[in-house]
């Protein structure tokens, strides 16, 4: 559907998505579906930023914000363990501060209840949302239906996670338990060592998420939209109305935009008068090329923060925060100790691979410190409408965000109350 104007007539309004990203794919795909034509504007190739090398999951279970109550506790052990699963880079300090200060502030037990509805809102949704766009891109085989388990390795660990888990029985999240012999049966590949097992079978995994990305984004230019490799560097704006997009390639003439940059969105809020606390928590993978053994499923441990996921590309491990700034060097160690704990994980897997068969990542997340993204009108042009900041769950929040933008540019009224991500909520 079209917007339509004051008088009634619809309009087919000409739309530049910013970032050819998962949400950016998305939102091209839901806006030519509302009729529009559609210009996808990256700087580099389609879903080779942060939606290239995530972990796949597809997880409307994930409801549970990064600030939970207690947080602050965590914070020097962030900081005096450069290894674990979650790092702060003592140089960066002095910049992240203020991020980390909200970061913390959002973790009261009654914001955190307001962020998890918000998220289920935004991850319910998701696999019905995006069927149509992986049938019509003829990517049925990139998604699939199998659930997601949860391993654990003590009763105590399990128990730190309690009100996680209300968290999500309280959103409507199902799940089936198993003690250390079900899971055993449940999941030959994995250790010994795991005493506990939740499988949550609503949610879902990308078999490739590169190849999702590039496929959605190529049946955008087969439905007609057009691809540009261009930098954004601002907007043309007067009396409110958007003209053009400005890019280092010239300017694109649209009727409106989209800001699905991810981690680079926030020099382009600021410049329709937007300051947005977007920070990026990096992560990492590490791939086994032909690997000896794979779980069935997408399988998280719980100690260890990462998710070991069956891919077609092979075995990845991902997962892990490290908050250093966008431009900091990646520190490979924090990929490699994913091959120690993975090989603890599934001790089929050999105790040396060659070099040619492993390859590490290192990506992006855009991360608000509530964990909640930013979607709706700029400030500076209601012509400008923000899909970013999706933190840890871009890949499963993306087709409900893509829904959404449309529903804003169409002017329509939005599926789901978008209070919980304005812009100007900090
Ligand atoms: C280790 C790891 C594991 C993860 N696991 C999961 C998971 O299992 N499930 C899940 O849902 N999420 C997961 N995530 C998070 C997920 O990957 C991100 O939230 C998601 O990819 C963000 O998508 P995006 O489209 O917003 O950003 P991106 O994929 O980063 O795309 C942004 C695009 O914008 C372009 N761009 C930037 N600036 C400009 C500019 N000025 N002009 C033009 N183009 C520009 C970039 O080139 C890029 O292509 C994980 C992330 C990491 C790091």
């Amino acid at each position: 559907m079209a917007r339509a104007s004051e008088d009634g007539v619809l309009s087919r309004l000409r739309v530049g998505v910013i970032g050819a990203g998962m949400v950016g794919v998305a939102a091209a795909s839901y806006l030519q579906r509302s009729g529009h034509d559609v210009v996808l504007i990256d700087a580099g190739n389609p879903g080779e930023g942060a939606s290239f090398g995530n972990a796949g999951c597809l997880n409307g279970s994930s409801v549970v914000p990064m600030s939970m109550p207690g947080v602050v506790r965590n914070v020097p052990r962030w900081l005096f363990d450069p290894l674990g699963p979650l790092s702060i880079r003592w140089r960066y300090l002095p910049l992240l501060a203020p991020w980390l200060i909200r970061f913390i502030r959002a973790g009261t037990p009654e914001r955190v209840e307001a962020q998890a509805r918000a998220l289920r809102s935004l991850l319910k949704p998701s696999l019905d949302r995006l069927a149509p766009l992986v049938r019509d891109a003829g990517a049925e085989d990139l998604v699939l239906r199998l659930g997601h388990l949860f391993a654990y390795r003590s009763e105590a660990s399990f128990a730190k996670e309690r009100t996680a888990w209300r968290l999500r029985a309280d959103n409507g999240v199902d799940w089936d338990e198993f003690n250390a012999d079900e899971l055993h049966q449940l999941e030959p590949a994995l250790s010994r060592d795991y005493v506990r097992g939740i499988v949550v079978r609503e949610n879902g995994h990308i078999a490739n998420p590169l190849r999702l990305v590039q496929r959605l984004a190529e049946t955008v230019v087969r439905h007609g939209g057009a691809l540009k490799r261009a930098r954004v560097t601002g907007f043309d704006v007067s009396d409110g109305r958007l003209r053009a997009i400005r890019t280092d390639n010239g300017a694109i003439q649209a009727d409106r935009a989209v800001i699905a940059a991810g981690a680079h969105s926030r020099p382009l809020a600021a410049a329709l008068g937007d300051h947005v606390p977007l920070e990026t928590e990096r992560g990492y993978h590490l791939m086994i090329r032909d690997p000896e053994t794979m779980p069935r499923i997408p399988t998280a441990d719980a100690d260890g923060k990462f998710v070991a996921t069956p891919m077609e590309t092979g075995l990845r491990f991902a997962g892990t925060v490290e908050l250093a700034s966008l431009d900091a060097a990646p520190d490979w160690r924090r990929a490699r100790i994913l091959l120690d704990q993975g090989r603890r994980m599934l001790p089929g897997l050999a105790r040396h691979h060659p070099e040619k068969r492993i390859s590490v990542w290192m990506g992006r997340r855009p991360s608000m410190p509530d964990s909640l993204p930013v979607i709706g009108h700029s400030r500076g042009s209601r012509d400008v409408v923000y899909a970013f900041g999706h933190g840890h769950v871009g890949m499963v929040a993306a087709p409900m965000t893509g829904k959404l933008v449309a529903e804003l540019i169409d002017g329509s009224p939005p599926s789901v109350d978008l209070a919980p991500f304005r812009a100007d909520r900090f």
